[in-house]
C-alpha cells in the first residue's frame, strides 16, 4: 500500500514510522531484524531504509602515495527493503539519490523496485561526497531531487527513458520528499527552498518527511509556511533523541539544525552517560506529545543505530 493511503486510512490518528540504515558492508541482516524485532508490536505501517553513496577512502601505499578507492559502506537499501517486507508484513520505503546515479541507473532501480513490489521512494538528492564540498552530480544524473521526482512521475505515466518503448507499464510509485523546518543548508532563505519544495510537489511528489528538529514550534511554523505556500500534502514530522554528550555538536554540524538551550543545558546537567539518555529520550517523549496532539499524520524516528530509546518513546506514546 501507498504511504499517502496508510495517512488517509488511518483518518486522523497518528501512525509510527522507523528509519534503518543498511549495516555496515560485512555486516548481517541479523542486525536489522534485531532492531525491527522489538518495535513491530507498535505497528509501524511502513519501515524507511536509506541509501548511501560510495564514499572516497584514501589509503597509503607502501611507496607513500594515497590511493584514493570509491567504497560504498552501506550497501544493501533495496534487499533490505525486500527482506522486511517479507518477514513482517509491513512496506518498506527505500530511499532513493541523485548522487551516484545515472538516470539510466535511476530507471534500473526503479524496474527492480517495481518488480519487487515496492511501491513507495523517498527521492532525495544526497549530500556531497566528503572531501568535494558540494554535491557533484553523476554524469548523466540529476542535479537535485526535483528531476529525480519528475523521472518516477513519468515512469508512473508509463514514459521510459527510451522514447522506443511503447505502452511501458507504468509504475505506480508514491513519492516522498525531503522537508526542512529550518531551512535547507544550502538555501538562501527559507522562501526560496520552499519555493523549490513546491516544484517538487508540482513534479509529482505525494508528501513530505522533515529533518529532524528539536524545537517542536519550528515544525508547526514550517507547516503554516507550507500551507501559505499553497503545499497541502501530508508533513511528517522526523524526530531523533539526543542520547550522547558528542551529539550536541555533532547533530548541528551534520544536520545544519539548532538545539535548544533548554535541552542542552538538561544534557550538560545530567551526570552519567544513561542520565544523558533519560534527558534527550524524555524531549524525544515530549515532543512527539505534541505533535500527536496536534494530530500529525504520522511520527517518524530516526534511528540511527539506538532501537532502545526509539521502542522507549514508541512505548510512552503509541
Ligand atoms: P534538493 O531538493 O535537490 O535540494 C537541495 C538544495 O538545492 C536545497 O537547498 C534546495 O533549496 C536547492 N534546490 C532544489 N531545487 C533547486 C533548483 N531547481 N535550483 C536551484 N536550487 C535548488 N541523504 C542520503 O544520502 N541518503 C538518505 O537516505 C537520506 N535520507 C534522508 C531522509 C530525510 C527525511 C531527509 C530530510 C534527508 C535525507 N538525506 C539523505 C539527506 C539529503 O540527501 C540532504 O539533505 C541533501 O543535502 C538534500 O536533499 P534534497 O532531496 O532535499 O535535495
Amino acid at each position: 500500500m501507498k504511504v499517502t493511503e496508510y495517512f488517509e486510512k488511518a483518518k486522523g490518528r497518528t501512525l509510527v514510522s522507523f528509519e534503518v540504515l543498511p549495516p555496515l558492508k560485512g555486516g548481517s541482516m541479523k542486525a536489522i531484524f534485531d532492531t525491527l524485532d522489538p518495535l513491530m508490536e507498535f505497528k509501524p505501517p511502513f519501515i524507511d531504509v536509506t541509501y548511501h553513496r560510495e564514499e572516497f577512502v584514501y589509503n597509503m601505499r607502501p611507496s607513500g602515495y594515497y590511493e584514493k578507492t570509491a567504497i560504498r559502506k552501506r550497501p544493501g537499501t533495496v534487499g533490505i527493503c525486500a527482506a522486511i517486507m517479507h518477514r513482517y508484513g509491513v512496506d518498506a520505503v527505500p530511499h532513493l539519490i541523485c548522487g551516484g546515479f545515472t538516470r539510466e541507473d535511476t530507471e534500473n532501480a526503479l524496474i527492480d523496485l517495481n518488480f519487487l513490489n515496492i511501491n513507495n521512494v523517498l527521492a532525495l538528492r544526497g549530500d556531497a561526497r566528503k572531501f568535494e564540498g558540494k554535491f557533484i552530480p553523476e554524469e548523466g544524473g540529476h542535479e537535485y531531487a526535483l528531476e529525480l521526482v519528475r523521472q518516477i512521475a513519468d515512469m508512473n505515466r508509463g514514459k521510459y527513458l527510451d522514447d522506443n518503448i511503447e505502452n511501458g507499464e507504468k509504475t505506480d510509485f508514491c513519492i516522498g520528499i525531503a522537508g526542512y523546518p529550518e531551512k535547507h543548508f544550502e538555501a538562501p532563505n527559507m522562501e526560496t527552498d520552499l519555493a523549490h519544495t513546491k516544484a517538487k510537489i508540482a513534479a509529482g511528489a505525494n508528501y513530505i518527511v522533515t529533518q529532524m528538529f528539536f524545537n517542536t514550534q519550528a515544525y508547526f511554523d514550517y507547516v503554516d509556511l507550507c500551507r501559505k505556500e499553497g503545499i497541502d500534502v501530508p508533513i511528517v514530522p522526523g524526530l531523533k533523541p539526543i542520547t550522547k554528550a558528542y551529539q550536541l555538536s555533532s547533530i548541528p554540524r551534520n544536520f545544519f539544525v539548532d538545539i535548544p538551550t533548554e535541552l542542552v543545558r538538561e544534557m550538560s546537567a545530567a551526570k552519567t552517560d544513561a542520565a544523558k539518555k533519560q534527558v534527550g529520550v524524555e524531549w524525544c517523549i515530549a515532543q512527539s506529545k505534541a505533535l500527536k496532539a496536534a494530530g500529525v499524520p504520522c511520527i517518524h524516528y530516526y534511528m540511527m543505530g539506538d532501537a532502545e530509546s526509539a521502542r522507549k518513546i514508541a512505548e510512552a506514546i503509541f
